[in-house]
């Protein structure tokens, strides 16, 4: 009997350009909705769009954020139904949209994300990911309803964030890798179609690096279509796995032993240089992932990083304990491994 089923959640109106800021209201008639939304952002994205925002609803209240934490998406919770918000806007960077989307699932509601930064694929997809205490919380949440990406916004954010945004992107080659792995030695339910679509983004990303460049608007272009691409992979998976592997593991391990020293894109991206060897060995494509991050201006050492050599083997040694996420880490790599990897690749 045949009794496969599958739910795929993905954003229905996505605008994308110069601009497009100005159309978020449009966006939203077309979706529908009922009731006057909550805008949810922080200070300087407030600043920056806030009453261009404003200026297109009737009705509109407002949250702003410090930081992404589970009081934020309590404060917007209560404010969302003192309102009786009908829907969240997000607007600003991971932060606002981590909070909204977690927020938007507790009150039955859907959310709109208008990033002002270009940093991860988070904007897109429907996991957010709040820390507590030493630890993150990466939760299933649907994604947004409507993503309106202003590009000449995105250019304006700083260039690290771009370059972090890139990294994110390039380090889909290894998450795709861990997820075949996965299915071949753990029956991990796999998807053809969001592994190929997931790896072509990070592939057509490589290929454009030369015009990614600080200043020019079509940057942001190029980052956003490959982050929302990203997003629509790990929608038709159902998981984050076609963009999050061992790369990532590494990365959620150096938030907890080294917290806020780089950008999420930045440590995934070393990650994945680092992963990459594990994958294919000395003579295998670690390279050209660390000529794709260097391109675009993205780190590739430790030291880059901001980070000592020390807490980069610690991270990498114990990266596996995290979740239960198989990958080519498997049961661990050993400390003399680990250190051997990160000489030969140059991270440290
Ligand atoms: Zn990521």
């Amino acid at each position: 009997m045949f009794d496969k089923s599958t739910w795929i959640k993905l954003p229905r109106n996505v605008l994308q350009g110069h601009g497009v800021l100005d159309d978020l209201a449009d966006a939203v008639a077309d979706l529908y909705l009922s009731g006057d939304p909550l805008l949810v952002t922080s200070p300087s994205p407030e600043r920056i769009a806030g009453d261009r925002v404003r200026a297109q609803f009737d009705n509109v209240a407002t949250v702003s954020l410090d930081r992404a934490s589970f009081e934020s998406v309590e404060r917007v919770v209560e404010v969302g139904r003192e309102h009786d918000a009908g829907y969240l806007i997000a607007l600003g960077g991971g932060k606002p949209i981590d909070v909204a989307k977690m927020a938007s699932d507790e009150l039955n509601c859907g959310f709109v994300s208008v990033p002002t930064a270009a940093s991860h694929d988070g904007i897109v997809s429907g996991r957010s990911s709040i820390p507590e205490g030493d630890t993150r919380h990466s939760v299933a949440a649907d994604p947004p309803l409507a993503v309106v990406a202003d590009t000449e916004l995105l250019a304006e954010s700083p260039w690290e964030l771009t370059t972090a945004g890139c990294a994110d992107i390039i380090s889909n080659y290894t998450a795709v890798k861990d997820w075949e792995l996965a299915h071949r030695l753990k029956n991990v339910e796999y998807s053809e179609y969001a592994g190929a679509l997931s790896q072509m983004t990070a592939e057509m990303l490589v290929q454009s690096a030369d015009s990614i460049k600080p200043g020019l608007e079509e940057s942001a272009w190029i980052v956003t279509k490959a982050l929302v691409s990203s997003g629509v992979a790990m929608s038709i998976a159902g998981s984050s796995r076609p963009a999050s592997g061992a790369e990532h593991l590494f990365s959620h391990q150096l938030d907890r032993i080294a917290p806020n020293r780089a950008l999420h894109g930045h440590q995934v991206g070393v990650g994945s240089i680092l992963t990459e060897y594990f994958h294919s060995g000395p003579r295998g494509e670690w390279q050209d992932i660390r000529d794709a991050l260097s391109t675009v201006g993205a780190p590739t050492t430790a030291n880059e990083l901001g980070i000592d050599d020390e807490t980069v083997i610690d991270a990498l040694t114990t990266a596996h304990e995290i979740r239960d996420r198989y990958t080519i880490l498997g049961d661990g790599v050993s400390e003399d491994a680990a250190i051997e990897a990160a000489t030969i690749t140059g991270v440290i």
